[in-house]
């Protein structure tokens, strides 16, 4: 029997259950979230206690104490580029406690840059438990809305990347990645509202290729049974209906004569999908019908015509590609279950269903520790924020915070860039909405493009022009995601000093030579921008489209036209307003792609 818990600011309580065991887990989340400051409080004397002795907490005088007083009084709020050096340290192998008392089994390498290389997060084996209760946490809350789950399969394209390991020889590695080899993954017992079409052999294969097609024919072989479809991203979902489009004529062969192609050359995958696949001339019949129209719209649906819903983050960047998810599923509701980070999970959503716009994250006290740095109604810091960091269960509905957390794995107020808003709370725990990340200008996937990064890079390649007394005098930006892979479009208005020709050139610069300035602008974006780029083929090549003279005036007009104030007025260096970009494509003058692939190696710099 499912509890009945007091229930606050109009949410809802967890039941019915749809079975014992989710009931116990219904009943732990109403326990976490009903005595979440003393869960808060407990998790922050457990991790104080553990690393007392590490060298960090003893550079701060912690001096042994637990409190939330001392702690807050004694312990900075501090970013990535503050730890960076014990983390080197860490990297490098020295095995004492630095920041934690427990061994540092691996690093997780965050999609956050710093440096243009990925960030590297220390982690403890047992945060693999605490992600997994998190993880178990999800099903039966999404049971308590879609019945059934137990009735069919999950079609759920899940990947792996290839790994390094640090100068200590430490893995390097994503999260994701972290999980999906490990046993609480691969051995997970069986759950019948757990089952999904992919075998692991397929999910765990780094080539990328072999690992989509793989899933991608499972999931078809198994049609009638699928009842979710999802991807960790909405980005990874969109890249499944791509493949689909590209290679759905192999996918029939294949199905039709029972035989894989050869292109698939792993032999773990071989064998997993050669116990499936049998000659099936319905079933290829059926997938030569509908591919072959050139009519993708719900796409998901008439081949999995028992899908419930999708199940992928939508929330934050992802929130672009909602439009061409309704399209492919003929408008299935999309479930963001959860929020998390290589740093820390944090939390889950208790209404699932609920659309996307609607999507608030329950923070699970037991998780960390977590404090909250208020902004002002404008989105920036208030004054002495810093000083003034709220606890979880004190936050406020309505306003807006950047997180701040506290780890078991030894992250102490450590500002993770996220900015939520409070939108209410399940008894005493807040719900959040995601509002946006800290500086990031463009994101197609993972990759997160700053705006520093942005301008080094347009400053850079604009450098290649010089030679013709030209400059770009204005630029900005927008992830264009109307195709899949999407691409960055970097908007540049060139100034051409004409009075100025020498060296016998034209006054008109070479299409071949703009074509190398977006090549040369990708070499200066970050590791994960052109990782996506050339190992996981998950953003196109990089767009300039150069506007005529003017144009970024007429830009100023129209925000000023709209209240802007002409002072204060500063060029967008991202703009996804309709209005603006059809103003930008109305102007545009030669549009340039990069002719190639800029440099990736899989191991860091440094
Ligand atoms: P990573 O550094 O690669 O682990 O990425 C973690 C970041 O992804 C978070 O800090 C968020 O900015 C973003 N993220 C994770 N989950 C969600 C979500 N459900 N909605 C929006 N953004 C998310």
């Amino acid at each position: 029997m499912a509890v009945k818990p007091k229930v606050s600011n109009g949410s809802t309580a967890l039941e019915p259950a749809a079975n014992e065991k989710d009931a116990e887990k219904l009943r732990f989340i109403e326990e976490m979230t009903m005595n979440a400051d003393a869960v808060q409080e407990r998790v922050l004397a457990e991790i104080l206690s553990r690393n007392a002795e590490t060298e960090y907490l003893k550079r701060y005088k912690l001096c042994g104490a637990t409190d939330r007083a001392s702690f807050k009084a004694k312990l900075p709020v501090v970013t990535y580029e503050d730890l960076q050096p014990d983390i080197q340290r860490i990297a490098n192998g020295d095995r004492s406690p630095i920041l934690s008392s427990h061994p540092i089994s691996e690093f997780l390498t965050s999609s956050g840059t710093s440096a243009g290389e990925r960030k590297l997060m220390p982690t403890i084996r047992e945060e693999l438990d605490r992600r997994q209760l998190l993880y178990s946490l999800l099903t039966p809350v999404m049971n308590l809305y879609v019945p059934g789950l137990d009735k069919g399969k999950g079609l759920y394209f899940l990947f792996i990347k290839s790994e390094s390991k640090t100068p200590g020889g430490l893995p390097a590695r994503p999260v994701l990645t972290s999980y999906y080899k490990s046993d609480h993954f691969k051995s997970r017992p069986y759950d019948p509202y757990n089952v999904y079409t992919s075998p692991n052999e397929a999910i765990l294969c780094t080539d990328s290729f072999q690992s989509m097609y793989a899933q991608m024919l499972c999931g078809l072989l198994n049609r009638h049974d699928v009842l979710r479809v999802g991807a960790v991203f909405a980005s990874g979902l969109l890249r499944a209906i791509r493949f689909l489009q590209l290679h759905w004529e192999q996918l029939a062969t294949d199905i039709s004569c029972g035989t894989l192609t050869p292109q698939i050359t792993d032999s773990a995958i071989r064998e997993a999908v050669m116990q499936q696949l049998r000659p099936d001339l319905d079933l290829a019949r059926f997938i030569i019908k509908e591919c072959s129209k050139g009519d993708w719209a719900c796409i998901i649906t008439r081949i999995w015509p028992n899908t419930k819903y999708l199940d992928v983050i939508v929330t934050g960047a992802m929130a672009q590609y909602i439009p061409t998810l309704e399209y492919y599923s003929g408008g299935l509701p999309m479930a963001c279950t959860m929020y998390a980070s290589s740093e820390c999970y944090f939390g889950l959503n208790l209404r699932p269903m609920c659309s996307p716009s609607d999507v608030s994250y329950t923070i699970m006290p037991m998780m960390g520790y977590f404090e909250f740095i208020p902004l002002d109604a404008d989105g920036t810091m208030c004054n002495g924020a810093q000083s003034q960091l709220v606890d979880l269960a004190h936050v406020e509905v309505g306003k807006e915070y950047e997180l701040v957390i506290t780890t078991y794995a030894g992250l102490y107020r450590y500002r993770v860039g996220d900015i939520l808003r409070v939108t209410g709370f399940h008894n005493a725990a807040p719900q959040f909405q995601f509002i946006r990340r800290k500086n990031v200008l463009l994101s197609i996937e993972c990759d997160k493009t700053d705006e520093a990064e942005l301008q080094k890079a347009v400053t850079n390649a604009s450098e290649l022009i010089k030679p013709y007394n030209a400059s770009v005098v204005e630029y900005t930006s927008h992830a264009y995601t109307k195709s899949i892979p999407g691409h960055y479009v970097i908007y540049w208005e060139l100034l051409i000093r004409k009075d100025q020709i020498k060296n016998g050139k034209s006054g008109t610069i070479p299409a071949e030579l703009l074509d190398k300035c977006c090549l040369e602008m990708e070499e200066l974006l970050n590791t994960v921008y052109r990782q996506s780029r050339v190992a996981d083929n998950s953003i196109g090549p990089l767009e300039i489209r150069v506007v005529r003279p003017g144009t970024f005036e007429e830009l100023m007009d129209y925000a000023i036209s709209r209240g802007a104030s002409i002072n204060q007025y500063k060029v967008p260096r991202c703009v996804n307003f309709p209005p603006i970009l059809e103003l930008l494509d109305s102007r545009v003058v030669s549009t340039h792609f990069s002719p190639g692939l800029p440099k990736w190696t899989p191991t860091r710099s440094k």
